[in-house]
């Protein structure tokens, strides 16, 4: 990315937007706390309820999505958790992507998961002022700092962090984060950051901010816990809550969307058919059923899948 023709950049979106891959699901949770640069070194059946709050249609246009209606609310059922879905980003998909993905405009959704404890932040969209992207993708995006202020939430109210995987698409914010927030990131993934056409590292691996590298599953806050989901990238992490009702699962791009939680398999809403190991997405995917989940949130897909 960082010298990449624009055509390298278009062809590596691939590499970006979608899968790689990696062997290992980590159990242990030992965290090594890190510095920016500091280089660290078949579906279940269920009946599918899409946005059940509305979320989807309240959006009629890119512009109008960034603009207006941009996040909703939705209580999970239980008083002391709430769910802040909200559309961070949209980028214009080259034409071989619109094709692949099935969709001009790619969006990228983060939530905030308001707790007893504080509020977790999962996800944060493109980034600002990179010539290459803002070339390519013509991004559309909001600072994150506004998103959460529409919801009474301000960057000081969070207390910890973390991305699905280091993308660009999901953690070009990382760079406006408060100094000091743990952001927690798993080992595989971090080791990435500066592997070439991977990722935007000038708005990740910033002096000042806390990046908490892990291996495996790691309890963030009290019923919330990180799970390695690779498949998508070696690194890739989910994020699950457990709640009065069940679990809350927050699959970031583990899984590409409502459809394909579903059952859907096609490479318009599936995940699995560019996967670079598709043994591995499969068994990540199988990770995150196993939880029995009674709703699922995605990356790139405002439909909430629930049961
Ligand atoms: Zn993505
Ligand atoms: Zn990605």
């Amino acid at each position: 990315m960082r010298s990449g023709s624009r055509r390298a950049t278009t062809s590596s979106l691939q590499a970006r937007v979608s899968p790689r891959l990696d062997s290992r699901a980590g159990l242990s949770a030992l965290g090594t706390r890190t510095t920016g640069s500091d280089k660290a070194s078949p579906p279940v059946s269920r009946h599918r309820k899409s946005h059940p709050h509305g979320l989807e249609g309240t959006f009629t246009s890119p512009s109008e999505r960034l603009t207006e209606g941009t996040a909703v609310g939705l209580d999970v059922g239980v008083t002391d958790i709430r769910v802040i879905p909200f559309l961070v980003s949209e980028m214009l998909l080259p034409p071989d992507d619109q094709a692949l993905l099935g969709v001009e405009w790619w969006p990228s959704y983060g939530h905030a998961v308001v707790h007893p404890g504080g509020v977790f932040l999962f996800d944060n969209g493109v980034g600002f002022g990179n010539a290459e992207i803002d070339a390519t993708f013509s991004p559309r995006v909001r600072p994150i700092e506004d998103v959460l202020g529409e919801h009474g939430i301000s960057m000081t109210d969070l207390t910890g962090g973390a991305n699905c995987h280091l993308h660009f698409d999901h953690s070009g914010q990382n760079i406006r984060l408060p100094k000091g927030l743990p952001i927690f990131v798993q080992r595989a993934e971090w080791a990435m950051v500066h592997e070439p056409d991977y990722t935007i590292a000038e708005w990740i691996d910033v002096p000042g901010l806390m990046y908490e590298v892990v291996d495996g599953e790691i309890e963030v806050a009290l019923g919330l816990r990180l799970i390695p989901t690779p498949g998508h990238t070696p690194g890739h992490q989910s994020l699950a809550v457990t709640t009065s009702e069940g679990a809350v699962v927050f699959a970031g791009q583990a899984v590409r969307s409502s459809a394909e939680w579903g059952g859907a398999s096609g490479q318009e809403s599936s995940g699995y058919p560019s996967a670079p190991d598709q043994d591995t997405y499969t068994r990540s995917v199988a990770r995150l059923r196993a939880l029995d989940p009674v709703r699922v949130h995605f990356a790139h897909d405002p439909a909430i899948w629930q049961c």
